[in-house]
């Protein structure tokens, strides 16, 4: 695989680093880490859509750019480079549109990714239940089909951007008698349909980007059945490789890894020679794991989809991810446990963040255990346990 960039990919990445020299939602933020999934700036996210840079892979006729995954990848990474805040759109852009190409009508396809590309409609992903997290197929929503409508009951949980959403991406039991992982469909869900309630729960950090999401029979039109009737989980499978694989997975805590360095260096903090070899083993992975990412790109680029790769791109980068915070509360000592924009912290109190936020990354979009089980598996034909 070639990863040399092309003189136009050259010319994509100086665009994207110019505009967001000038453009003030980077820097109005109030920490530049997982701009993924904790900015959520819808004006920033439209003026990136103005640029055409959302939807950068998909056809020009729903509003797509035609590019290929590694252009796509070129700006997902200078966009988390910059602390840019980019979960308006990340959902939609990510996993959404890919999905509806895939298995969605013509008519959700015209009317829904022209509105992802303009950053006019943000969607939340309904999978996780109480009793359902890593056994997705063990899922007790129920949605019932009843003349043109669904009615759907039961509940979510951890749905990130459950109270910002138009729609809910939602998994959900339409054939109750078939074998778990038959009998389970994808359905868009309004919003705003009458019977949904929305309840945040906060995190460790303080912050609530996700909730439980109660349905109390809420019909849905079957219009926004997507894909197959009942067999949404096989079509599930495909769109949680790109969900796992981006670069949000290695650099979420970059620009706070590049402040602690040049702390170190400030503090003489490297004169520790122990301190030193580990600042250089995170620098030579982070290299290692953005080859994994680009490999992914590329396996895509190529129209194939990459299934144990995206795991195994998973699992190392979002432990390095937690190596990474782990490493940034050494450097700045005793005082990385100063919350967030303390007075007396260095570096802002983003270190006491990264370090609670840190156990969610090799949890959020499946478990390294979950994910392990798909490498032996899929990638080394191992028998399942
Ligand atoms: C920040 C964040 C954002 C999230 N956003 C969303 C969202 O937007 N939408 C959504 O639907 N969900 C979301 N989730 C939920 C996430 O997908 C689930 O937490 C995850 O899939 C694990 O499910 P669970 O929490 O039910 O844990 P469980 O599945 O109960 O797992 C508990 C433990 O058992 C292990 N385990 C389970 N099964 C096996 C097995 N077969 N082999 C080995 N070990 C196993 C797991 O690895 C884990 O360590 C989010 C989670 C986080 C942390």
């Amino acid at each position: 695989m070639d990863f040399r960039p092309s003189p136009e990919q050259e010319r994509l990445r100086s665009e994207l680093r110019e505009f967001l020299a000038s453009d003030p939602a980077p820097q109005g933020r109030a920490f530049s880490e997982d701009g993924w999934i904790a900015g959520f700036d819808r004006d920033f996210s439209r003026r990136l859509g103005e640029r055409g840079w959302i939807g950068l892979t998909w056809p020009a006729r729903y509003g797509g750019g035609e590019r290929s995954y590694l252009d796509r990848l070129i700006v997902t990474e200078e966009l988390l480079r910059a602390g840019a805040p980019v979960a308006a759109h990340w959902f939609g852009d990510r996993q959404i549109g890919p999905a509806l190409l895939a298995h969605g009508t013509d008519e959700q396809r015209e009317e829904l990714l022209p509105r992802i590309v303009r950053a006019d409609v943000c969607f939340c992903v309904g999978m996780s239940e109480p009793g359902a997290g890593s056994d997705l197929a063990g899922l007790s929503t129920r949605a019932v089909a009843d003349g043109d409508d669904f009615v759907v009951s039961g509940q979510k949980i951890w749905t990130s951007f459950a109270s910002d959403a138009e729609f809910c991406y939602l998994v959900a039991r339409t054939d109750p008698e078939a074998a778990p992982h038959r009998g389970i469909s994808e359905i868009l869900v309004p919003m705003d349909a009458p019977g949904i309630t929305v309840s945040p729960i906060p995190d460790m950090v303080g912050e609530s980007h996700f909730g439980e999401v109660f349905f109390d029979e809420v019909r849905v039109p079957r219009r926004w059945l997507i894909g197959t009737l009942d067999r949404g989980f096989y079509q599930i499978m495909q769109q949680l490789d790109y969900e796992r694989s981006g670069i949000e997975r290695l650099i979420s805590n970059w620009p706070l890894w590049r402040d602690a360095v040049a702390l170190a260096r400030e503090t003489g903090a490297t004169a520790d020679p122990v301190l030193r070899q580990e600042i250089a083993g995170i620098e030579t992975a982070l290299h290692a794991g953005r080859g994994m990412i680009y490999r992914v790109a590329g396996i895509l680029s190529e129209g194939r989809m990459p299934s144990h790769e995206a795991a195994v791109a998973k699992v190392f980068c979002t432990s390095l991810e937690q190596r990474i915070a782990g490493l940034i509360a050494r450097i700045v000592g005793p005082a990385s446990q100063l919350a967030l924009g303390s007075e007396r912290a260095p570096l802002g109190g983003r270190a006491a963040r990264a370090l609670l936020y840190a156990p969610a990354y090799t949890i959020q979009g499946g478990t390294n255990e979950i994910l392990r089980n798909i490498i032996s598996q899929r990638g080394l034909g191992l028998p399942a346990s």
